[in-house]
């Protein structure tokens, strides 16, 4: 990875060609990343409905990842100044004390199918139990190449739940192994297609059918252990921030207020990542909250410790209903990219990858915010942004930036004043 040595001094050219020999990227591909829209108006057109053109998003590589003694290059794509950088410090600290151990649970997602006014729940559960073969093979004829990927059906579950009307319903889930898919199409077609032979079986009438986004059967777990000396600053010791590192945490895990935004922090990254992959975000953001309030109540992502050697520990596991295949992944020429550039092979090394991302982004926040605070690492991009909104041209960003973070003066106003000085001269 030396190539990649102070990325972020390298022209936008330079960082090109740094990345076209790495992953050895095709003239094609390179005409993607020199371009503002690698997706076609024509594929835009049938993607989604109404379609009038094309949003485009920046599109950055997060630096220094080492996860289970594999380096990565990580694309993301991400308008908010400071988490690329965020995830290229975090990535490196945890690097240099050794990289992120990260495991994977098999992938089983969830179809669910309500089932309203049924006589008699219990009996009903008896039956779902005794025919589990025969709701599982209906489950499986409905997408039949699953099956022959080595996944498909595997489990039928039922429960209940009581409404705030004290109904009680009777809940289906369908654990389905997607292989390298999402699987949300896939499943959908399945619960839909079970809920006939359901509603025979229990005599009540299938309402909703369709998958949860909660797949805790589908769960990534990533882990670091960090030396306190690496830890320390300036200012401050390795324990000192070790400590508060920890303090933040528990914080977080106290007060709903501060969990949101640590868990915005962990988001931050995670999304850059998914989009990049092409993957459905929403997804990922449901299935990672609904996780972090499955205790009943609201709590940070991460968890963060020390050892019995005063190491500082560092762990995250969520529900990643990512997909290496599927979905709008082979459409867009930068999901296909991102493949290549992150070497990625799978659907549970992505699972591992985006959690990765996670962790270092959330060491990086809470290790700036407990030492210098967040604003003085976002100052420099931030200003660049009010000078682009003051309406800078390109050959005056620098410059304007430059002022307002010389004057300290970080406003909209400022920016627009000095443009009209600049464009006097
Ligand atoms: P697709 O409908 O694209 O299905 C996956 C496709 O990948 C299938 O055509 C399958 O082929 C193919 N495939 C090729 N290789 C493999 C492999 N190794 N393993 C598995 N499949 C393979 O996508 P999904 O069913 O995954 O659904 C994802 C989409 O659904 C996303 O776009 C998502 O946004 C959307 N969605 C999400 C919802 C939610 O989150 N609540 C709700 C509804 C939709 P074959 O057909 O031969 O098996």
């Amino acid at each position: 990875m030396e190539a990649f040595d102070k990325f972020y001094k390298k022209t936008l050219e330079e960082r090109r060609e740094i990345l076209a020999e790495y992953a050895e990227l095709t003239e094609e591909e390179q005409a993607f990343l020199a371009s503002t829209g690698a997706l076609s108006l024509e594929k835009a057109n049938h993607m989604i409905e109404n379609t009038i053109g094309i949003y485009s998003l920046p599109l950055g590589l997060g630096m220094n990842m080492r996860l289970n003694d594999k380096e990565y290059i990580v694309p993301m794509a991400v308008e908010e100044p400071s988490v690329i950088a965020a995830q290229s410090s975090g990535a490196k600290l945890i690097a240099q004390n050794g990289g992120i151990t990260g495991t994977t649970t098999e992938r089983k997602m969830i179809g669910q199918i309500e089932l309203i006014d049924v006589p008699d729940t219990k009996l009903a559960i008896e039956k779902i139990t005794a025919n589990q073969d025969k709701l599982l093979l209906i489950a499986n004829e409905a997408h039949p190449s699953l099956q022959r990927r080595g996944g498909g059906a595997v489990d039928l579950v039922a429960r209940t739940v009581t409404t705030m009307q004290e109904d009680e319903l009777l809940i289906v889930h369908l654990l389905v192994d997607t292989k390298e898919a999402m699987g949300a199409n896939m499943i959908n077609t399945m619960v839909e297609s079970l809920a006939p032979e359901l509603e025979q079986l229990t005599a009540g009438i299938a309402n909703m059918r369709i998958l949860s986004n909660l797949v805790d059967d589908a769960t990534a777990t990533v882990s670091c252990r960090i030396a306190p000396a690496s830890l320390a600053t300036k200012t401050h010791t390795g324990e000192w921030v070790r400590d508060r590192i920890i303090a933040a945490y528990e914080f977080a895990d106290a007060d709903i207020y501060r969990a949101a935004t640590h868990n915005k922090g962990i988001m931050n990254g995670i999304d850059a990542v998914v989009m990049a992959f092409g993957n459905d975000w929403r997804a990922v953001e449901a299935a990672s909250h609904a996780y972090a309030a499955r205790t009943g109540s609201y709590k940070p992502m991460t968890k963060w410790s020390k050892d019995e050697d005063g190491f500082l520990l560092g762990e995250l596991t969520l529900p990643m209903p990512v997909a290496f295949v599927g979905g709008s992944i082979a459409v867009h020429p930068i999901a296909t990219l991102s493949k290549k550039i992150a070497r990625m092979e799978s659907a549970k090394e992505l699972a591992m990858l985006v959690c990765a991302v996670g962790l270092t982004q959330n060491l990086a926040a809470l290790k700036a915010l407990v030492t210098e605070g967040i604003q003085r690492g976002h100052m420099s991009l931030q200003a660049k942004s009010l000078a682009m909104t003051a309406g800078a041209e390109v050959n005056e960003i620098e410059a304007v930036a430059a002022y307002l973070q010389e004057t300290k003066q970080m406003n909209v106003m400022a920016a627009k004043e000095y443009i009209t000085k600049l464009r006097q001269n």
